[in-house]
């Protein structure tokens, strides 16, 4: 909480920094709190990342080779609208790849 220099009344926050209301002077120094709030984004972000490029959603799914009951999953592209989007599957046990059969 801070308060203005001049006339003592309570400082409003702005965008980057206190500020009062009656008489426009603002507080000297920036908003500290916006500084670690920034500080908190990026380290989420980064985080978000990290996860989506080593981990694909697993799913139920019997694979082919092995009998493994869990394979990791994506769907590609229909390439035309009557096409029906195709999975794929890739057993977490032996790694075999196969498509999702109709
Ligand atoms: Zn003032
Ligand atoms: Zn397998």
């Amino acid at each position: 909480m801070q308060f203005c220099q001049k006339c003592g009344r309570l400082l409003v926050k702005k965008r980057t920094r206190f500020v009062c209301d009656k008489c426009g002077q603002a507080a000297k120094g920036k908003v500290k709190i916006r500084t670690s709030e920034k500080m908190a984004e990026k380290t989420k972000i980064g985080v978000l990342k990290d996860k989506e490029s080593n981990v694909w959603p697993v799913t139920s799914a019997t694979c082919p080779k092995c009998g493994n009951k869990t394979a990791y999953f994506w769907s590609a592209m229909a390439r035309a609208q009557d096409e029906a989007e195709t999975r794929f599957f890739r057993c977490t046990k032996c790694k075999n790849t196969w498509r999702e059969s109709h």
